[in-house]
């Protein structure tokens, strides 16, 4: 009952991205298919990610099945900021301590060629983005020694873009900020939409799955449609995953975060303060950008109302609205009068160390396969969880750099 009532709300529950992109090409399947090769739970972009690897590496769109419970895009990849970004925020001191330097330059390299080919994308399709570089900015003084201490790190790679510049002009934090010229921030919508229509896959909309269970040389799938029989299942449902299988819940620790986005239209539209670049602040909780025709996008601010935001149910959080609207917007405005468009909430799936994980369920024969966990990073690195979790499907042992081995060690 309760992933049915989830999938409602988000079906429900649009935004601006999903409103204003174009639509796949291909409709939805009217009848749910009885048997399948490949099927994929969750149309985000990880699950769309897959199906477009599997066909990039030979396989048949026709054997592959997209099935979601609400629709492509419903779940954070279309509630999103759309930024991609290759810093993930200071929080990579805390990987540099816990994991070492070895670890975290392998994972700097992943972030860089998911940019590289998030880029491709949005060249070939044309997908709206804005490619002014990101700033990441210091909220207080303590990040600001973070952010000095990740800048020196990832100023030994040669192939870096990230410098540490002066606070942008205008910015609400008076601190040092890490500038990464070539990160950008796409229209989200498009993106996915964009990738669907390039992986020719079909799919299935208003299908939630229930349960799942390994059954001869395949696997059943119980949904609110009927039964789905495959060779394979792999699972892209994010913070769902846990509700989904007992494994799941048990060894991948995904746990829910809301966050609350807001779309306004400042009366100086017209001045583009915040020029084409995207911007994040203060550990990442606040972020904001602002589109060719003024209007600006900001999201975040989970920190002021931490345990109201830990959930699975999408939703309005009115206190932290009322932050954003009286304090954090006229900042961004630089004081002059808005009108808020549209308000929307999505739940990211977070891990413990905020790195996703991927990997095959054991004793399953490379039947059932999983990824997730992106936490507010999905963008950032969508693309190359799905190249290693392509690349370990029929064998045993995933990549250690995003297999759910390196949580269980912390
Ligand atoms: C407000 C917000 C802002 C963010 N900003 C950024 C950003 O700027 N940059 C960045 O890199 N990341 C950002 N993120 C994180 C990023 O959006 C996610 O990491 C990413 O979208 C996760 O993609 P996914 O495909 O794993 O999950 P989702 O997009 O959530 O897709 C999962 C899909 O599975 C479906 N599903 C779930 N359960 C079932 C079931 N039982 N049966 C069938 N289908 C099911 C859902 O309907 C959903 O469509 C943000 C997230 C949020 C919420």
């Amino acid at each position: 009952m309760l992933i049915e009532s989830l999938m409602m709300q988000a079906r429900a529950n649009t935004t601006h991205w999903l409103d204003s992109a174009r639509p796949p090409k291909r409709l939805p399947l009217e009848i749910l298919p009885v048997r399948v090769e490949t099927a994929i739970v969750g149309a985000g972009i990880a699950g769309i990610s897959v199906a477009c690897e599997l066909v990039k590496r030979g396989g048949d769109p026709a054997g592959l099945l997209l099935i979601d419970g609400a629709a492509p895009g419903h779940g954070a990849s279309g509630r999103n900021g759309g930024f991609v970004l290759t810093y993930p925020g200071t929080i990579m001191n805390d990987w540099l301590e816990k994991y070492g330097e070895h670890f975290v330059a392998q994972l700097m390299e992943k972030n860089r060629r998911n940019r590289e080919l998030v880029r491709d994308t949005v060249e070939r399709f044309a997908v709206p983005c804005q490619r002014g570089g990101s700033y990441y900015i210091a909220g207080h003084a303590d990040e600001e020694d973070w952010l000095r201490a990740s800048a020196e790190f990832l100023g030994r790679d040669p192939e870096s873009d990230a410098t540490l510049v002066p606070p942008p002009p205008h910015s609400p934090h008076q601190r040092q900020a890490l500038f990464v010229r070539n990160d950008f921030g796409v229209h989200s919508g498009e993106y996915l939409n964009r990738r669907l229509d390039e992986c020719e896959a079909q799919y299935v909309t208003d299908c939630a799955i229930t349960a799942c269970k390994a059954e001869g040389t395949g696997v059943v799938l119980i949904t609110t449609r009927g039964l789905v029989h495959a060779e394979r299942v792999i699972f892209a449902a994010n913070v769902h995953l846990p509700l989904l299988n007992e494994f799941f819940a048990r060894t991948i620790p995904i746990t829910p975060r809301r966050n609350q986005v807001m779309m306004l239209r400042p009366a100086n539209a017209a001045d583009r303060i915040w020029g084409d670049a995207i911007y994040y602040a203060n550990e990442g909780y606040e972020y904001w950008r602002q589109f060719p025709d003024g209007r600006i996008l900001l999201g975040g601010l989970r920190n002021r109302d931490a345990e109201g935001e830990a959930r699975i149910e999408l939703g309005a959080n009115n206190h932290i609205l009322e932050i954003m609207e009286h304090e954090f917007v006229p900042k961004l405005t630089l004081g002059a009068p808005f009108e808020i468009e549209r308000v929307w909430s999505g739940v990211m799936g977070f891990t413990p160390d905020e790195i996703p994980v991927c990997g095959i369920l054991p004793e399953t024969d490379g039947r059932i396969a999983y990824l997730g966990g992106f936490s507010g990073y999905g963008v950032g690195l969508h693309r190359v969880v799905v190249e290693t979790l392509v690349d370990s499907l029929g064998k045993k042992d995933p990549d250690p750099l995003f297999s759910p081995d390196r949580i269980r060690q912390i």
